[in-house]
């Protein structure tokens, strides 16, 4: 077994069961990519097994703190158990459930996602690469699935020098699958969706959402970043009388009128636009537009903690341009995806675009992922959706 020594007083962290070990805390040792490693404190001292990923910055992620551990398919095949038995504990009213989300569940860089009986996995990190057959197997065996596609097609494995990867791991079968999500009815392509298909990270979001434009009677809704129209969904299941999706993806926008076409809606209650969302706001105002609820769930701003900056002037821009669109007395519901914008910044941000619209506005909710997207009390990185519902003042 190779051993990577760290730099004194680098061991911190990973005794505080945060898995990551950068370059810059290795003192010495090295490792093929995926292999398995134990990492000691610069007198040598065990703290983990991880797995070594040369090219990365993130040099080796941890998969054992437990020196008595041997990592092995067995380790996966407890590691997916243990995943997969979390999920059958929570109350997720969906067909499509998240079953492993990478470092909160023991396995750095592995998403697995459930569309009913197909698995979808990506694969991020050397380390799950390396072990992607036994992790396969033990996906089957936990699920009684019989179908695993991968979804590989990913810019982060360049840093682990990995190439992308596409296609059915085991079994075979359809990639445009039909899911039920609370009360609506969902078409995911696995094969060419965002992700591994849709974005489940927002399903409770979405039901929040469904709940709050019945609760409050909101009759004109505006779905700002609408994908494949799930927030749509839920405003028309909720009783909105008109909702506007709009998005820069004409693909998407298609799927979106599919969707309302397949959930029983009238045509009528929806209209599309194809724009840039930050133009179509801004055009709202000059046109004097108002909306009883907005939608505001970009893409990821920030990819990295250096982008935070800019991505904070984005994120004020399109609020102070949604809560100036409001009625008085509307709901914004917005969110922010981007891993280095906490809850605590987006909240500032969010604070100075209503200052800057001359909204006063209450959080009538805060929101994050749904639970099956969980985050470890060692892993607070793992925290990366953050959003909140605003009623602007009447
Ligand atoms: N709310 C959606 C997920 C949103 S994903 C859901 O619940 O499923 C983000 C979406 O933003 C993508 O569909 C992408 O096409 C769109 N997008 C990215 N940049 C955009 C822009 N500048 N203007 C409009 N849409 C944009």
């Amino acid at each position: 077994m190779k051993a990577i020594r760290l730099r004194e007083g680098k061991e911190r962290s990973l005794q505080r069961r945060h898995p990551w070990v950068f370059e810059g805390s290795i003192a010495k040792g090295k490792a093929d990519p995926g292999e398995t490693v134990r990492v000691e404190a610069h007198d040598g001292r065990f703290l983990a097994w991880g797995a070594y990923s040369p090219q990365s910055a993130i040099r080796v992620r941890a998969w054992s703190f437990d020196e008595a551990e041997r990592i092995d398919g067995d380790f996966f095949a407890r590691r997916v158990q243990r995943a997969v038995a979390l999920r059958q504990r929570l109350a997720v009213d969906s067909d499509a459930v998240r079953l492993v989300h990478g470092e909160a569940d023991g396995l750095p860089g592995l998403v697995v996602d459930r569309y009913g009986d197909t698995l979808v996995t990506q694969v991020g990190f050397a380390g799950t690469e390396r072990w992607k057959a036994a992790i396969a197997d033990a996906l089957l065996a936990a699920t009684g699935a019989n179908r695993l596609y991968e979804r590989s097609d990913l810019g982060v494995r360049k840093l682990e020098g990995l190439p992308e990867q596409q296609g059915w791991l085991r079994g075979d079968g359809p990639t445009q699958l039909q899911i039920r999500e609370h009360a609506w009815a969902l078409q995911v392509d696995i094969a060419q969706g965002h992700k591994t298909g849709t974005y489940l990270d927002q399903r409770d979001n979405r039901q929040h959402f469904a709940q709050a434009v019945r609760h409050y009677g909101c009759a004109e809704v505006l779905n700002c970043y609408s994908y494949t129209g799930g927030f749509t969904l839920a405003a028309l299941a909720g009783g909105a009388q008109q909702v506007t999706s709009v998005d820069s993806s004409g693909p998407a926008l298609a799927a979106a009128c599919r969707h309302v076409a397949l959930n029983g809606f009238d045509a009528a209650r929806h209209t599309t636009v194809d724009a840039d969302v930050n133009a179509y706001l801004r055009e709202g105002l000059a046109q004097g537009r108002r909306f009883d609820a907005i939608v505001l769930d970009p893409p990821k701003f920030a990819h990295t903690v250096a982008q935070a900056e800019r991505a904070s002037r984005a994120y004020k821009d399109i609020n102070r341009l949604g809560l100036k669109l409001l009625r008085p007395g509307g709901l914004l519901f917005t969110f922010s995806c981007s891993g280095g914008i906490g809850p605590e910044l987006f909240h500032k941000i969010v604070a100075g675009a209503g200052l800057d619209a001359g909204v006063d506005a209450a959080i009538v909710q805060r929101m994050a992922a749904a639970p099956d997207h969980p985050t470890t009390l060692e892993f607070p990185e793992g925290d990366y959706l953050t959003g909140l519902a605003l009623m602007a003042r009447a």
